[in-house]
């Protein structure tokens, strides 16, 4: 990925080591040690980062299944389910499954890459890992979603598991897909709570689960606004998505005292002013209702949604939504990506040349991973946390993530995706050296 590349060019790591990183990602690739000797003894080096270098992409390829499925009218129904397990150096493979008609093999593999990058950002014990599968759930009733997802996991069982690969909740799935991949997994191997994350509570699930990757979001934001001396209460906020992530980060944000001025999911794109009545959405939402249809704002046009006038912007939904059409009318100051990779390239480079602050995805939206990890290490413990101890663990984790971020932001004299990646690498070049991996 290109952001690995410049991680890897900030690293020090020289162009021929560099050029060893564009191999296709089917192939298992070590860095020789000789490429590490001008590595380590470039006039670039720096002590904190002696150990790095170009680590292990073992492992990187998508195990594609088919699953056929009965759907209720009778007729027969395919579709293409993948895992791609990106790297485990730092630990079990780990991140979400996603039902949604966009999923390939490249994305599935690009998210993959991301969380191991995210994991190491957070500090969890963690690689990374996504799957997925290439469908509309909206269009598939509960009993065919619940044969879909039992089916894929009769597929992948033999690849994911408590101390090997981990899955979880994602776009299009929730705790009940969870559940019904536990309880199909359970089938084959005996009773594992552990084998995913982000299950019911009623099943192992941890408290606080369900809002975690919202509310990492907003002690993300938190932590970025009191650098610049702001704070989330009188900033004004533009929410794309409101989904688990969006709505969750609403309502945290709302609760803190900021004022979301704008918001806008498939059914409808509001906004009001004075602020929205974050409480009083959610319950229109949860009574059925579309948000074009609330009465405490004004419909606006989608595709403005963007480029509002606001402090800070938070894309909680599909990735690359910000793109060279819109990046130049952004408006916002702040832009905290709760989304994976809501920003391309492009629009990177623009927003960047603005001045605009993008906090990026890989620690904006790692509260998600981070309390999937505190859930798999209360089923391993057999004990139960208090919701309290999940939202304090959750923000110890998001702040020293920030700060070691803004420490390599320093010693790097890079911006925070920068700074996030570089740590990120590092932190699993280290691992990959630690075991012996490289060649
Ligand atoms: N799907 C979420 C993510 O992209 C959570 C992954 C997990 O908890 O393993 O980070």
């Amino acid at each position: 990925s290109r952001n690995f590349r410049q991680a890897a060019r900030l690293l020090g790591l020289d162009s021929k080591l560099e050029k060893s990183l564009l191999i296709p990602f089917r192939e298992i690739k070590v860095a020789p040690r000789s490429l590490l000797s001008p590595l380590l003894s470039s006039p670039r080096r720096r002590p904190e980062l002696d150990s790095v270098c170009l680590l292990s992409i073992s492992g990187s390829f998508p195990s594609q299944v088919e699953c056929t499925i009965p759907k209720d009218d009778g007729t027969l129904a395919s579709f293409v389910g993948f895992r791609v397990q990106h790297d485990n150096a730092r630990g079990p493979m780990k991140g979400g499954i996603r039902y949604h008609p966009e999923v390939d093999p490249d994305e599935v593999n690009a998210l993959a890459q991301l969380m191991t990058w995210k994991t190491a950002v957070a500090a969890v014990p963690y690689g990374g890992a996504k799957g997925g599968i290439g469908c509309s759930p909206g269009d598939l009733s509960r009993s065919e979603l619940e044969r879909l997802t039992r089916v894929f996991t009769q597929k992948i069982h033999d690849l994911i598991g408590t101390h090997t690969d981990i899955p979880a909740p994602d776009m299009g799935t929730n705790s009940q897909t969870m559940a019904w991949i536990f309880d199909e997994y359970s089938k084959f191997h005996g009773h594992s709570p552990a084998v995913v994350t982000g299950k019911p509570i009623d099943l192992g699930g941890s408290l606080g689960r369900d809002a975690a990757t919202g509310r990492g979001v907003m002690y993300a934001t938190e932590a970025l606004l009191a650098e610049y001396g702001k704070s989330i209460s009188g900033s004004t906020f533009v929410i794309q998505g409101f989904g688990n992530v969006g709505s969750w980060a609403a309502q945290l944000i709302h609760e803190k005292g900021g004022k979301v001025i704008a918001l806008g999911d498939v059914s409808g794109t509001i906004r009001n002013k004075a602020g929205i009545d974050v409480p009083a959405l959610m319950k229109h939402r949860n009574e059925g209702g579309q948000l074009k249809d609330f009465h405490g704002a004004e419909v606006m046009d989608a595709s403005e949604l963007l480029v509002h006038e606001c402090d800070v912007l938070l894309p909680c939904a599909l990735g690359g939504v910000l793109n060279r059409e819109n990046a130049p009318d952004v408006k916002a100051k702040f832009i905290i990506e709760a989304a994976n990779h809501p920003t391309d390239p492009e629009a990177d480079e623009i927003l960047t040349k603005k001045g605009v602050v993008v906090l990026p995805d890989i620690y904006a939206n790692a509260g998600g991973v981070i309390v999937s990890y505190f859930e798999w290490v209360q089923n391993i413990q057999g004990f139960m946390w208090e919701e309290e101890k999940v939202n304090m663990e959750l923000h110890k984790y998001m702040n020293s993530a920030f700060q070691n971020i803004k420490a390599m932001c320093k010693s790097q004299d890079c911006n925070l995706r920068m700074g996030a990646f570089t740590l990120g690498v590092n932190r699993v070049a280290r691992a990959t050296i630690l075991r012996g991996w490289e060649a």
